[in-house]
């Protein structure tokens, strides 16, 4: 890296070196706690970056000290050139990944190798087809399990990113962490967290306390070994002594972890968000369409960032019923 680069620091002395980039809102499937019921107003195309807009704008963020870029959406690979996106962002010197349904991974798999990408992260909230199908209010259970063998087969790291939600699927966390025994996966709970159109309620998050005597109950608290965490690692990660893969607990809910958060997030329609729950946005596109230079919108955007939540003090029902923001399909996880 050029010793000149003025890296992105908010107000907080935090480093920002991680990209999100939402490639699309749109998506296969319709999880309900991601996509609303009556889903996300239609918007032209001309609102949402094109691939050659995606790869200029992630260029000024690498000019700017990024390493990490990771692709999400929306379903990333249902956005028309994502291919083509993937190839141009894995010429960067940036270790690119992506987030994904898994449900096109198979069209893929070349292309991620020609990219350098070596791990994925795949979404799946219940290892029980008609649960799975409720819950993503589709029927692509069995193809999504068969391109998570496919991407093990093919030698990627593949992590499992399950959404935990009392009474919808928590009775299930033995079975994903059995999974991690079995096989080199990483399986990822994520506490349920709110967006506009998600019916969330803080009573439906399970938290970390909850998972780990669960755990300790089924095998043994002296077999839950804990790893050590890497810098800027949202999960706390462990494995049960003996298994091939591992699992980890990411506390957005109950134990935030704002203090070292290093993500800035780029939306589908252009727009800088400096946090998942902030709802000030910066528009990027139409300075970039204007020729304007980036640097200085990106500076105010995280020189905005708050310490902590996008602002809220806690994440709980009567703050969020009073505070608006984007559902979490528009913002890119
Ligand atoms: N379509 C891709 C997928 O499902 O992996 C990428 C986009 S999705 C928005 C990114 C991640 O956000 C997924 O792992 C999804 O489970 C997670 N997610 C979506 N809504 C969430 C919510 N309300 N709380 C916690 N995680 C959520
Ligand atoms: Fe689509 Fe991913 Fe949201 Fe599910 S979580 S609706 S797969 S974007």
């Amino acid at each position: 890296m050029k010793k000149n680069t003025q890296h992105i620091i908010d107000s907080f002395g935090r480093t920002h070196n991680y990209l999100r980039i939402s490639l699309t809102e749109k998506c296969n499937l319709r999880c309900f706690y991601c996509m609303p019921l009556e889903g996300v107003t239609h918007r032209e195309a001309e609102k949402f970056m094109t691939t050659e807009e995606v790869v200029g704008i992630a260029k000024e963020f690498v000019k700017r000290g990024v390493t990490k870029i990771r692709l999400t959406g929306g379903e990333p690979l249902v956005k028309k050139g994502a291919d083509e996106i993937i190839r141009e962002l894995g010429k960067l010197s940036v270790t690119l990944s992506l987030t994904t349904n898994g449900i096109l991974v198979d069209r893929f798999i070349e292309v991620f190798k020609e990219a350098g990408i070596t791990s994925i992260n795949v979404s799946l909230d219940s290892l029980q087809e008609d649960r799975f199908n409720a819950i993503s209010r589709r029927s692509h259970f069995q193809k999504i399990r068969d391109n998570i063998q496919l991407l093990l087969d093919e030698g990627f790291g593949v992590k499992i990113n399950v959404v935990l939600i009392k009474g919808t699927n928590d009775d299930e966390i033995v079975d994903f962490v059995q999974w991690s025994v079995r096989e080199k996966i990483s399986v990822q709970f994520i506490e349920f967290m709110p967006f506009d159109g998600n019916s969330w309620n803080r009573d439906k998050t399970v938290s970390e306390a909850e998972i780990i005597t669960t755990l300790e109950d089924r095998f043994g608290a002296k077999n839950l070994i804990k790893l050590e965490d890497a810098a800027h690692s949202t999960s706390r990660n462990f494995k049960i002594d003996g298994a091939l893969g591992t699992f980890g607990i990411i506390s957005t809910v109950t134990n935030p972890f704002c203090d070292t958060c290093n993500r800035i997030r780029l939306t589908a329609d252009g727009k800088i968000k400096n946090c998942l729950f902030s709802n000030d946005e910066a528009d990027l596109l139409n300075a970039y369409r204007n020729g304007d230079e980036l640097s200085p919108i990106i500076n105010v955007a995280m020189h905005n960032k708050k310490a902590g939540l996008g602002g809220l003090k806690q994440l709980d029902n009567e703050t969020i019923n009073q505070h608006e923001n984007r559902s979490m399909i528009t913002i890119g996880g």
